[in-house]
């Protein structure tokens, strides 16, 4: 039971959460879909046990419009370990759909983000879609100009950092 409590995920970096706001207004009025990732909250800074939301991948070729998104599964690293997923509602409703549900299962925080995209403008929820907590940090992320640029490089040097 140790183990599954230190990857809770306890929370978002305020960064990462302004750029999922920013980008999910960019996409508007389509949907943005991206991956959570998390980095042990100790490493960014905060003292506590657990994980802390401080990546967003965008799957290559993932198409959207105003009512979904379609991530080309194959587009997926095998070995991607996402924490959850985050994906915007341009018609404002902080509510999972149906199809919203039957993806919720893999990943333990999946976040929507409404219009008119606001740091109010979401609500993250668990995997039966059920509202939960998701505090909003001040973790010490680096460089963001070159955080969220993602390589297979990138991917391969955190599992081998492990
Ligand atoms: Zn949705």
């Amino acid at each position: 039971m140790g183990l599954f409590r230190s990857n809770r995920v306890i929370g978002i970096a305020a960064d990462t959460l302004d750029f999922a706001l920013d980008a999910s207004e960019d996409t508007h009025p389509n949907e943005y879909m991206g991956f959570l990732r998390g980095e042990r909250a100790r490493r960014v800074g905060i003292d506590r046990d657990g994980l802390v939301v401080t990546d967003i991948l965008v799957i290559p070729g993932t198409e959207s419009n105003p009512m979904s998104a379609t991530v080309k599964s194959n587009m997926i690293p095998n070995d991607m370990k996402a924490v959850g997923s985050v994906h915007s509602h341009p018609n404002g409703v902080l509510k999972p759909s149906d199809a919203d549900l039957a993806t919720f299962g893999s990943g333990e925080v999946h976040i929507i983000i409404g219009y008119p995209y606001r740091r109010s403008d979401w609500q993250a929820f668990d995997r039966d879609g059920e509202e939960r907590e998701l505090d909003v940090l001040d973790a010490d992320l680096p460089d963001a100009d070159t955080f969220f640029d993602f390589t297979q490089a990138d991917i391969d040097k955190e599992l081998r950092d492990e």
